[in-house]
């Protein structure tokens, strides 16, 4: 994925990681592959095709079924800087915005599927640089989703015509017959589904209070014989402890930003080749890199965010087969994740918080931690996963820790 996706991420929309699938869908979109993206309401679809559209050359025509929702994206998307337009019956600016697309000012443009499969669009659009097509709701496209709408149907020539343009469909709902009727509708191929789901079911999740972090780290690695991850809090600390869990017998390589580029391409490019290293990195470890047998991922603090945690954990075990993320906390993350937020601009210290919050009662709790992590994500789990360390052995007492409350409480 090109650097400049993370700046993007951040300045732009100001978000600090990716959520769930986005990383991945965003990553087959500036890769050009033809993609149907299920995710959740709520897991940030619109970023998948928003994201790229700053990126690429060219414009994103984004089809979307209610001029209501398109005008809401619209203000959203240009509060934040990002050029965009729409051209539907209410607007009033349709010669400025046929300008401004053949001149190369749109990074998006928003129209109903009625007007997009008109001859009129579509010479328009041969006029234009576009980048990707993005079809929203995308479900409307089969009569067997909930929400069927001819027009949809019409699209297809359309994206036939520019062959050479991705074309990314996004939907909440559907079903495994509504899904591949999208795929043939839209012409997309059957590896270009993503589905999304916040669940990993194939990940265990264990948290440990820190207590000698190098020999808990070490008794992790004997363990653990496939690849992993250890996600350390500095530079100067993956380096540290690359050396020291080096010394073990195991092949351990560190990765972090201020390393010598050609060292650092040489140790990731050793990780992704290995199947029993261990990389012991920063979180600037990860975006990007799809080695699918990681067996472990172990946080040896606390991670930035509850969305961080799940994004850097989720790295463990993308082929699916049993892997673990542990997160070893201490007291001390809490007071430094506190100095952090006081830095920080007011108006960003809430949210923060939350987030440390929500980190608070993963590592604190005595229950279902796969729980926490899926509530926070709007799902909706069961009580218990029977594959975390509470379910698996739940605790005789509650581990009575007071320190993350006491110290966010400020
Ligand atoms: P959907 O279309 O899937 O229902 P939206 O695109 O409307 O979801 O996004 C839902 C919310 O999630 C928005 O408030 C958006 O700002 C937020 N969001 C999207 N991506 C991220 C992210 N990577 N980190 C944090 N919040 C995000
Ligand atoms: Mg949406």
């Amino acid at each position: 994925m090109p650097r400049d996706i993370p700046t993007l991420l951040h300045d732009i929309f100001g978000f600090t990681t990716f959520r769930g699938v986005q990383e991945q869908v965003v990553g087959r979109v500036m890769a050009g592959q033809p993609t149907l993206a299920i995710m959740p309401t709520g897991a940030g679809k619109s970023l998948c095709y928003q994201l790229p559209a700053v990126a690429l050359d060219g414009c994103c025509v984004v089809v979307s079924p209610l001029i209501a929702l398109m005008h809401d994206q619209l203000r959203a998307a240009t509060a934040v800087g990002i050029r965009a337009a729409s051209l539907t019956s209410v607007d009033a600016d349709w010669r400025e915005t046929q300008d401004r697309l053949r001149n190369g000012e749109l990074d998006l443009l928003y129209v109903a599927p009625e007007r997009a499969s008109g001859e009129g669009f579509r010479n328009l659009l041969r006029s234009a640089k576009v980048a990707l097509f993005a079809i929203d709701e995308a479900h409307c496209v089969s009569e067997w989703g909930h929400d069927f709408r001819p027009d949809y149907r019409l699209l297809r020539p359309l994206l036939d015509e520019f062959p050479d343009v991705p074309r990314l469909a996004l939907t909440a709902t559907a079903d495994a017959h509504t899904r591949k009727d999208i795929l043939v509708q839209l012409g997309i191929p059957e590896d270009g589904l993503i589905i999304s789901g916040f669940d990993r079911p194939n990940i265990r999740y264990a948290v440990h209070p820190r207590d000698g972090l190098t020999r808990q780290l070490a008794d992790l690695l004997a363990a653990n014989p496939g690849p992993g991850v250890v996600y350390a809090p500095t530079r100067a600390a993956t380096e540290k402890l690359a050396e020291t869990l080096g010394r073990g017998g195991r092949a351990v390589r560190a990765y972090h930003a201020g390393m010598d580029p050609a060292q650092r391409a040489a140790n990731q490019a050793a990780f992704i080749a290995s199947e029993d290293m261990v990389m012991v990195a920063t979180v600037a470890f990860g975006m990007g890199i799809d080695k699918p047998d990681v067996r472990f991922v172990a946080h040896a603090g606390l991670p930035k965010s509850i969305e961080g945690y799940y994004q850097e954990s989720g790295r463990a075990g993308r082929d699916g087969e049993p892997a673990i993320a542990h997160l070893f906390w201490g007291a001390e993350d809490f007071a430094r994740a506190r100095q952090r937020i006081m830095e920080l601009e007011p108006a960003r210290q809430q949210g923060e918080r939350a987030r440390i919050a929500a980190l608070g009662a993963l590592v604190e709790t005595a229950t279902c931690r796969r729980a926490i992590l899926l509530r926070h994500f709007g799902e909706n789990p069961p009580a218990t996963c029977g594959n975390c360390d509470n379910c698996l052995t739940p605790p005789a007492s509650v581990d009575a820790t007071e320190t993350a409350r006491k110290y966010l409480s400020a």
